[in-house]
């Protein structure tokens, strides 16, 4: 499961530069990757369950609506149907936007670029990884950018 980074293979890039590339923000020395891999791959596993519950619930819902006359438009359960088939969408909209940032996680993690906050640099705390581990801000940063 983990990717083994041969120091060889990094050697192999182009060694002489003109410039002093921008230090890249590094993932925290003391941080726990491969546990941080586990919880991540967790809460994947945890989204992908909820995207396929809402996927068979909205075919479910699209089954039902099938059923029902759709030339009816004053059947409120025909309104019930569409509402319902509304929130599905939404929600699996969330979802799929949830893991995509997982997954963003999960990358970050392999090219030693996880846990630092993007917009200050300081190391996110292990404790808000633990609860959100796609987290790209600290909570100072996350809070002044949802004032904005
Ligand atoms: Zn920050």
């Amino acid at each position: 499961m983990t990717r083994k980074l041969t120091p060889a293979a990094r050697k192999s890039a182009p060694a002489v530069t003109t410039r002093v590339p921008e230090p890249k923000p590094q993932t925290p020395l003391d941080l726990d990757t491969e546990r941080f891999a586990a919880i991540i791959d967790e809460h994947i596993a945890d989204v992908r369950i909820k995207i396929d519950t809402v996927l068979a619930d909205i075919r479910e819902v699209t089954a039902a609506a099938k059923d029902t006359p759709a030339d009816d438009e004053h059947d409120p359960e025909g309104t019930t149907v569409s509402v319902e088939r509304a929130n599905e969408m939404s929600m699996l909209a969330a979802l799929e936007a949830s893991l995509a940032a997982l997954l963003l996680a999960r990358v970050r993690l392999d090219e030693g670029v996880y846990g630092i906050c993007e917009r200050c640099g300081e190391p996110i705390p292990e404790a808000r990884l633990e609860i959100r581990p796609e987290a790209r801000f600290c909570v100072a940063c996350s809070a002044a950018a949802k004032r904005r």
